[in-house]
């Protein structure tokens, strides 16, 4: 084994509520369009079929509390709080019916997005990669081990603003829930230890500034916070 010409990063990782040790990040795929609400605010029509994806880059996650900067080249950054998957255990072609096996733990997690570049995307009919591949924009909270809290198929998910509500659904309400979206995705990937995927967000995205105060959480998962700070 040959010596790096430089020194390799550290894995990206996320705190493990309750443990000592965190988990390492390996990919972050993101679920489209998973709340008929939010489908219907952005205009668009619901794939009940199937699911779709966009990726984020590890080197792009965050932890709750941490302080961003407005990001450049936007001048409209939206909130889409979302249920975060943490497979646990690798897996290619999954049954459905035992997904749920290759679930370590879930978290609340906030897919920043840049929503004008997204638009401005789909408009042109380009890849999504400048409007949600954004620097710090893949937010997560500790993940909760399924060992503790089981697997929910239900509960409130929300986001406020300054304290003002903005996102509210319930993971009820997903169209591509957990198992189905593990299902699906590792059809096409070989899923590994560490990879995550955030589920998809409930209707009520919207704008932030700087100097905003995000807090959301999910019921019988866990809570999501971040500040936006000045631009760079
Ligand atoms: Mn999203």
């Amino acid at each position: 084994m040959g010596e790096f010409v430089f020194s390799p990063p550290a894995p990206a990782a996320v705190a493990i509520l309750g443990r000592s040790e965190r988990f390492p990040i390996r990919r972050i795929f993101c679920v489209g369009r998973n709340y008929a609400a939010h489908a219907k605010e952005m205009g668009v029509a619901v794939d009940r079929d199937a699911p779709f994806y966009f990726t984020k880059a590890s080197d792009h996650a965050v932890a709750s509390g941490s302080k961003v900067p407005y990001p450049p080249g936007t001048r409209n950054y939206h909130h889409e709080v979302e249920l975060v998957v943490a497979i646990g255990k690798g897996g290619f072609r999954i049954p459905e019916s035992n997904a749920l096996d290759h679930v370590f733990g879930y978290g609340c997690g906030l897919d920043m997005t840049r929503r004008d570049l997204q638009a401005a995307a789909k408009e042109k009919q380009r890849p999504w990669d400048i409007g949600k591949d954004v620097e710090q924009s893949a937010v997560v909270g500790d993940i909760e081990p399924a060992a503790d809290i089981g697997h929910p198929n239900r509960g409130h998910i929300e986001l406020r603003v300054n304290g003002q509500p903005k996102q509210s659904g319930d993971l009820s309400d997903l169209i591509h829930g957990v198992a189905a979206v593990i299902a699906h995705l590792s059809q096409y990937y070989h899923l590994q230890q560490g990879d995550l995927i955030f589920t998809g967000t409930p209707e009520g995205v919207g704008p932030v500034k700087a100097g905003d105060r995000l807090e959301g959480s999910i019921e019988g998962v866990g809570t999501i916070a971040l500040q936006i700070e000045d631009p760079l």
